[in-house]
């Protein structure tokens, strides 16, 4: 079958595409603009054909999608803005969130006749908020703070303003498809993944260049931070299982209808430095120093184990092999 994938060219997308091609799927990718294209046609060349590329230069206008869908068995709709540069308004995050899915839902809907599945990188950003005791969510919980507190006015912050818009970006998928669901051919899954690390295959000449959550993982190795930084964390995922997961997501008939959180488990930043490989380019913090530690936010996977029958890397095969992948890109 033939997999339509949105904006094909970022950090989990490269993934989803090289693992769909492993998988023996064509896939189409959706990136915005021509130069987006050369360092995947170099990348996977030796897929021929069953990669091609169509420009999608902007997901947020009236059937954007619409020429994109024909023809192909199902959609990973991944495209949604992710950084912590300061926005000017929420809208620059909430409007390409909601109306990139929502948009590409609707044109499945007039033109995806072929379509079986469409699965949504959602975000992990749609189902936590913040506690003041540790606290384990499951997919039954969604963030309510983020939206309430971006549309009040009361948190403005980059990362508030990312959390609004992916929640009410998968409240969108999910309104839109129980209202349509009648009359369409096709299911919905959403995936939900925490922080995503690992090694690279888009395009990243720099360290700079490396999408938000890779370069978080690289300044930490790489620059010095207070003890109280090295206390923070989150939970993670390597991005070779998220792009595993969407695979899994359309083999498997029973994710039909699921949100499924995929998450390894939690972390503090301590623990990344004392998985990563001995390099004396790298800040060691106080290593051990996080042993016992009662980790604030922690996710239930277990639906990804059982409907997807997902497996986990560990934090020291993610560390060593994102560590191999700045090594060959001469970065270290
Ligand atoms: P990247 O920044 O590497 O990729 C984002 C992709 O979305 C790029 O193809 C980018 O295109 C496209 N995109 C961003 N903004 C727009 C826009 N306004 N219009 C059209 N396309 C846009 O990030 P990731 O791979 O990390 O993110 C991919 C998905 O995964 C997102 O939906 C994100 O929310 C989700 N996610 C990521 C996590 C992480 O830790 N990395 C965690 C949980 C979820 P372009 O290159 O042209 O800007």
């Amino acid at each position: 079958g033939k997999v339509l994938v949105s904006g094909a060219n970022g950090f989990i997308a490269a993934w989803v595409v090289r693992l769909l091609l492993e998988a023996g799927f064509s896939v189409r990718g959706t990136v915005r603009s021509e130069a987006k294209c050369a360092h995947f046609r170099k990348e996977f060349a030796s897929y021929g054909n069953r990669l091609e590329f169509v420009i999608v230069p902007d997901i947020t206008k009236e059937g954007a999608f619409d020429e994109a869908v024909k023809g192909v068995d199902a959609i990973e709709h991944t495209a949604s803005p992710f950084h912590l540069n300061a926005v000017a308004e929420p809208d620059e995050f909430i409007v390409p969130a909601i109306q990139g899915t929502v948009g590409i839902l609707e044109s499945a809907r007039k033109h995806g006749t072929s379509i079986k599945r469409i699965v949504i990188t959602g975000s992990c950003a749609a189902v936590l908020q913040i506690e003041p005791e540790p606290k384990t969510f499951s997919e039954l919980n969604w963030n309510e703070q983020a939206p309430k507190a971006v549309e009040l006015g009361h948190d403005m912050s980059t990362l508030t303003i990312y959390r609004a818009s992916k929640t009410l970006a998968e409240r969108a998928a999910w309104e839109f498809f129980n209202e349509h669901k009648g009359e369409v051919g096709w299911d919905l899954v959403v995936i939900n993944p925490p922080y995503v690390f690992g090694p690279t295959i888009h395009d990243t000449p720099t360290p700079d260049a490396l999408n938000t959550s890779a370069r978080e993982f690289y300044t930490i190795l790489t620059e010095p931070s207070s003890p109280a930084t090295l206390r923070l964390g989150s939970c993670w995922v390597d991005v070779r299982d998220v792009g595993h997961a969407h695979v899994l997501a359309l083999l498997k008939a029973s994710a039909g209808g699921e949100r499924i959180i995929v998450s390894a488990g939690p972390y503090v930043w301590q623990d990344w430095l004392d998985a990563a490989p001995d390099s004396p380019k790298f800040q060691k913090g106080v290593p051990g120093s996080s042993k016992g530690i009662v980790y604030q936010l922690q996710y239930d996977a277990r639906k990804s184990v059982r409907v997807l029958g997902m497996t986990y890397r560990t934090m020291q095969e993610t560390a060593r092999d994102t560590v191999a992948d700045w090594e060959a890109r001469g970065w270290q």
